[in-house]
């Protein structure tokens, strides 16, 4: 096939069949996006294809390992939202895929690896689509995960292939879909094997231009977001009114509708958030990947943490004292195996490979093998320090004794060893399976090569790392901490449980603080905060409400009533207890905006956590409250919402509740920031 332009991004090449092939293939990258210059690239092919009168057909193609296009370049589109200059390049791409679209010839996109949002909706263009069955093949809308909408033809062009509804389920959801499902909700027309996929692609060219078709009638089910400016609420409106208009008019409610959302505070956090997570999976340094680790306990964690590494491939020895309370643990292993073959996240294979790598013990073992060992017993120092000291001579000279412990000093901890420069926190959250972050907290003797070894090793397990200082509650806990308490203060003064929870959940947060308190434990959630307490004062007193539920044994979920009272899956609320609050305080805190004073506490922990070197950078604090407790992502973490929200109406707001109580003091940074005019982030 003789080459008759070599681009720099894309590789146009016609065979003696007549059909040309564009291959995209980004120079020195293993992806393909598009920015700019790739879409004038494309342009100026689509200039040569509609110029020459003897093509039979165009396949678009991608000579990458794993990815077809990965959509457009979000960098470009970051900046572009922020300097208003979006529109153009929407509009740009919209032109470019028209006329794709337009082509006299029959055109065909041949779909191996990623093919993601913009990498989906040019293959929107063409008349077939056509994808290999590898399982790099992966084909979707993601956009409105990150605030966007499909808007280079996506809205338009799917509900125009498979129907309002079954299109309204894809850009809604924003998920990836393998080669087979995507076969099934008509998102491609044929699947074939990688290396059948030209030629397959050959033999649909043969077919001709794509015949109008009947799509199957909407039946209008596809819940409304509740806000109407969201980007999913946007996407609905354009799939379902935008079907009923020329394709043109849907395409410019597509570009409005992108140009508003990219401006908004929102979509350009969730956009950030996506570049943080890239950078959290990025280790600089590579090590020998850990095969054996040892767990002591087998309670909730202890059982969580088992599960996850052995599902990664690492073999564990989970020991627990009690022989009765291991057998739930692996209970809760079994259970946590079977329900992720249930939904179809693994093979009943994979799951028993996994259950195989574990062996449960009451007997303490030999661990001179293994390179990690994460002690997750019973949050009491004693306990602690007696295993710390037997670990320190079972454990063999290059091992790393790790602690799960949510607020005890993990250098005390390490002072019990022989080597606490091989001692560190690996903080992990529950439930372990579900939640991505781990606080990797580094003490007082922790050496550097410990540290990237524990970096290496989060990031080999899939787990996403946050580097936290050794003090009390170190990031996560510390910052939740003032805002659960005073949501349990509110409560003590009359404020009812929904009333709060639902200002907070409307705010953003997935859980409100009080039914997140039924979660964690009332008892646990009084210990923590006793020792938050001893370190941070006022701020992290439990209101006299925890502990008298407490002692009448009202401990949350596990006991069947907290806050709310749980009866299967219904939760309702318990009142406000008699006696306690009067009417005017209610009355009084009703009127004031509950979420805001609680975030407020939030921003202030999070700025001291900066203050105090707790954490290296604004992005830790707020990425970790994401990853950590769910924290609204398209607020950007308490620090960015303080900055958006405006530092100084915070200081000034803060100062006005600390009248009637100390805990709302501002901190120094946050004061020093407003006399200076400085901020936390650059932009
Ligand atoms: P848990 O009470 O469910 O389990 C603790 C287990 O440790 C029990 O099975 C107990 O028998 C065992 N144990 C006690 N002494 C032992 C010893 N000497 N050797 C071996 N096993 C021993 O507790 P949990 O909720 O799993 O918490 C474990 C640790 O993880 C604590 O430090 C806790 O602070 C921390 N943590 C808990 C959570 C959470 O949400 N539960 C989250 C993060 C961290």
């Amino acid at each position: 096939m003789p080459a008759v332009a070599i681009r720099s991004m894309i590789r146009r090449e016609i065979g003696d069949d007549r059909v040309c092939v564009l291959t995209f293939d980004r120079p020195e990258s293993g992806a393909n996006i598009f920015d700019t210059a790739t879409m004038s690239e494309l342009g100026e092919h689509v200039d040569a294809i509609e110029r020459d009168n003897s093509l039979r057909g165009l396949i678009i193609t991608s000579a990458k390992k794993s990815i077809f296009i990965a959509g457009a370049d979000l960098r470009t589109l970051l900046k572009q939202a922020q300097t208003g200059e979006l529109h153009d390049f929407i509009a740009q791409g919209q032109r470019v895929f028209n006329r794709i679209a337009a082509l006299k010839i029959p055109s065909v996109a041949a779909i191996h690896g990623a093919c993601a949002g913009g990498g989906y909706e040019i293959t929107l263009a063409c008349d077939w689509r056509l994808a290999s069955d590898d399982p790099a093949t992966r084909i979707g809308l993601p956009e409105t995960t990150l605030g966007l909408i499909p808007a280079w033809g996506g809205s338009t062009r799917l509900p125009r292939l498979i129907g309002e509804d079954n299109a309204a389920e894809v850009i809604l959801k924003g998920k990836l879909y393998s080669a087979s499902e995507a076969l099934k909700t008509g998102l491609v027309d044929e699947v074939a094997s990688r290396e059948q996929l030209l030629d397959a692609a050959r033999r649909l060219i043969g077919k001709g231009k794509r015949p109008t078709a009947k799509v199957p009638p909407p039946k209008g089910n596809t819940p409304v977001p509740s806000d109407p400016k969201s980007a999913r609420a946007r996407a609905l409106g354009i799939i379902t009114t935008g079907a009923a208009n020329p394709v043109d008019e849907s395409l410019k409610l597509e570009l409005d509708a992108i140009v508003d959302l990219g401006q908004t505070e929102s979509t350009q956090n969730l956009i950030r958030n996506f570049f943080l997570a890239e950078k959290y999976k990025k280790g600089s340094k590579q090590f020998e990947k850990v095969a054996h680790a040892a767990i002591i306990g087998a309670g909730v964690m202890g059982a969580g943490i088992a599960q996850w590494l052995s599902s990664r491939g690492v073999t564990v020895i989970l020991r627990d004292v009690n022989r009765e309370l291991l057998d739930r643990g692996l209970a809760s292993i079994e259970k946590t195996y079977g329900d992720a073959v249930k939904r179809g996240l693994m093979t009943e294979e994979k799951a028993k490979q996994g259950r195989a790598r574990i062996v449960a013990s009451t007997a303490p073992m030999e661990l001179r093998d293994v390179q990690f060992v994460i002690e997750a017993a019973s949050e009491k120092i004693d306990i602690k320090k007696e295993i710390f000291r037997e670990l320190s001579m079972q454990a063999g000279p290059k091992t790393i004794i790790a602690t799960n412990t949510s607020a005890l000093p993990v250098s005390e901890l390490a002072s019990c060893t022989v080597s606490p420069d091989r001692v560190i926190g690996l903080h992990f959250f529950n439930p372990v399976s579900r939640m991505k972050l781990v606080e990797v907290v580094i003490a007082q003797e922790t050496s550097d090569d410990t540290k990237e070894h524990a970096l290496a090793f989060v990031r080999q397990i899939g787990k996403l790392p946050v580097v936290v200082r050794d003090s009390p509650g170190f990031l996560v806990n510390r910052v939740l901490f003032p805002y659960l308490l005073d949501a349990a203060e509110l409560f003590e003064n009359g404020v009812e449980a929904e009333k709060i929870d639902n200002a907070l959940m409307k705010w953003g947060m997935p859980m409100g603080p009080l039914r997140l308190i039924d979660e964690i434990g009332i008892d646990v959630t009084v210990d923590i905060a006793t020792t938050l307490e001893k370190a941070y004062g006022r701020r992290d007193r439990a209101p006299e409400i925890l502990r008298s539920m407490r002692e009448s044994k009202l401990l949350g979920r596990k006991s069947g009533g907290g806050f709310y009272k749980y009866q299967g899956r219904e939760q309702l609320p318990n009142p406000p207890p008699p006696g306690t609050g009067s009417a005017a305080a209610s009355e009084s805190v009703a009127k004031a905006d509950l979420a805001q004073r609680l975030m407020f506490l939030m921003v202030n922990e999070a700025a001291r956590c900066i203050e105090e070197k707790v954490i290296e950078s604004s992005e830790d604090a707020d990425y970790g409250m994401i990853l950590g407790t769910g924290f609204a992502p398209h607020r950007g973490g308490p620090l960015r919402f303080a900055e958006h929200f405006g530092l100084k109406k915070i200081v000034e707001e803060m100062n006005r509740l600390a009248q009637s109580d100390e805990k709302f003091v501002p901190c120094e940074i946050l004061k020093k920031h407003v006399r200076d005019g400085t901020k936390f982030y650059e932009s």
